[in-house]
């Protein structure tokens, strides 16, 4: 495992990396347009594919969802009442499929306990009591958590994954293994705490990873942040400059 950066990030504010963050949130919506999150009918479906979507992709996971609809199983009770091998067969797209059953039992059985399947009643927390006791969850970790907090109860908190690792680090503007806890406070110090933005800019991020700023061969000749990217400018030859 890579080494965490620990001295990062810097204790002082920056204006310069408030007008930056604002500024590439701008470029990729201007190229994106419109990405708002999350494609789900209810709070409870959101929920369970915040615990499902974990390393593998939308596509699969929407069709452990649709595998969980067809049996009646798209609510935190049904599971908590669910076969275990029924319940492994639904999210056999999901890989994981084993793990990712006991993290939604795990979920169901705490839901059952504390709120008597009420997710509302949990929800409406304080964001930073709700994240705590998400985090408490057997098989809940904090990109997870922070899913569920922005996208389920529509609070502030700042969803850091993959790609965004991968974007700001070729950005120039964070170390390469910055920490989750760190890169997410970075970010929620520099922009507002604005639900909305937070959704909006999460979903453009996921975006531009996913089609432009790939793990390998970037296509940065098409990139709206080529302007801004260390990484871009140092690797694309002038002749493919736009
Ligand atoms: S310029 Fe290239 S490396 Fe930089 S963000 Fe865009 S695609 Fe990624």
């Amino acid at each position: 495992m890579k080494k965490q950066t620990s001295n990062w990030p810097p204790s002082r504010l920056s204006q310069k990396t408030k007008t930056r963050l604002m500024e590439i949130y701008d470029r990729l919506y201007r190229h994106f347009g419109d990405r708002k999150w999350w494609p789900a009918k209810t709070r409870e479906e959101i929920v369970i594919g915040a615990i499902l979507v974990q390393n593998v992709s939308w596509a699969n996971t929407t069709k452990a969802i649709q595998a969980l609809e067809d049996r009646g199983l798209l609510s935190f009770r049904a599971l908590d009442a669910a076969d275990t091998a029924l319940l492994e067969d639904c999210l056999i797209p999901t890989r994981f499929y084993r793990m990712k059953a006991q993290k939604l039992k795990a979920f169901s059985g705490h839901l059952k306990n504390r709120y008597g399947f009420d997710l509302d009643a949990m929800l409406e927390q304080p964001e930073d009591t709700l994240r705590s006791e998400l985090l408490s969850i057997h098989g809940i970790g904090p990109e997870t958590a922070d899913d569920i907090v922005l996208y389920a109860a529509a609070k502030p908190s700042f969803v850091i994954d993959a790609y965004t690792r991968r974007i700001f680090h070729r950005l120039g503007m964070t170390p390469e293994n910055p920490g989750y806890e760190a890169m997410r406070s970075w970010f929620m110090q520099h922009l507002p705490r604005d639900v909305s933005l937070y959704n909006q800019y999460h979903a453009l991020i996921d975006a531009l990873g996913n089609r432009v700023c790939r793990q390998s061969r970037p296509d940065c000749a098409n990139c709206p942040l080529l302007e801004l990217c260390l990484h871009g400018n140092r690797h694309l030859p002038e002749s493919r400059r736009p």
